[in-house]
């Protein structure tokens, strides 16, 4: 990659950013998350061109909004940063093609529902269906069999309504979310049947890293589900052809 292409990347990466920032503000609150202009949430002046470039509006205004100088979280810039730098990332892997186009984009849609999930435990419907549409058009650039993918839905839902069911009828009590089902039958979409049992080991493994983490920080006993499935989803995405060499090593293994 030349300088202009990285320039290019990392300015687009850092606008999915802010565009990611307006989500996970937006969505779990029930906003319009296109027509309405961005506004400053503590004296609710309409934004302009000037404050919404990506890190700089941020750093050049100290932090501040320019017209009730409330501070503005440092979320917003790092988010950005974040962005940008997981964009560049992409592209460098897997070249300027389509393929880092969607793994990008799809990227955009996990980081928020991973951060929504974990702050007002919503899986919201709009991101399930991006990530389902995105996944689709990722799949089909990658050739997958859509029987495969077709066959993984159905597995991902069945298995989900069965733990959300299960988990109903000897605790008495919800623990998993229609959200987490909704997002089990979108995972199986996208990973096919062959992947889903590693999708199921890593996201129960990684619930229990964050059950753990929630009683350390004294948050109780109820956690969000979603950032494990989100995070071994994402992982399982971009490291597919890994995973089922980890498989197929560990089936020799296992058959000695
Ligand atoms: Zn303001």
């Amino acid at each position: 990659m030349n300088w202009l292409e990285i320039a290019v990347i990392l300015m687009v990466g850092a606008s999915f950013g802010s565009f990611a920032s307006l989500l996970i503000w937006r969505l779990p609150r029930e906003l319009p998350w296109v027509s309405e202009h961005s506004h400053c949430t503590a004296c609710a002046h309409s934004l302009g061109v000037k404050d919404l470039f990506p890190v700089f509006s941020w750093a050049f205004s100290g932090g501040k909004c320019r017209y009730c100088a409330a501070p503005v979280s440092w979320r917003y810039p790092a988010l950005e940063v974040f962005t940008a730098v997981l964009f560049l990332g992409i592209f460098y892997q897997f070249g300027i093609t389509l393929e880092a186009g969607c793994l990008s984009l799809l990227s955009v849609g996990f980081l928020v529902m991973f951060l929504v999930d974990l702050e007002h435990y919503i899986l919201p419907d709009e991101m399930q269906w991006a990530v389902f549409v995105l996944g689709g058009a990722l799949n089909y650039i990658r050739g997958f069999a859509w029987t495969d993918m077709l066959g993984g839905a159905l597995l991902g839902l069945f298995v989900g309504a069965g733990l959300q069911n299960g988990y109903r009828y000897l605790k008495k009590r919800d623990g998993m979310g229609t959200g987490d089902v909704k997002l089990l039958a979108v995972a199986g979409f996208l990973l096919g049947v062959s992947s889903f049992p590693v999708y199921l080991i890593s996201a129960g493994l990684l619930g229990v890293v964050t059950a753990i983490i929630w009683r350390l920080l004294g948050r109780g006993a109820v956690f969000p589900f979603g950032p494990a499935l989100v995070l071994s989803l994402w992982w399982l995405l971009f490291f597919s052809n890994d995973s089922t060499q980890l498989i197929s090593l560990l089936s020799k293994y296992s058959m000695q």
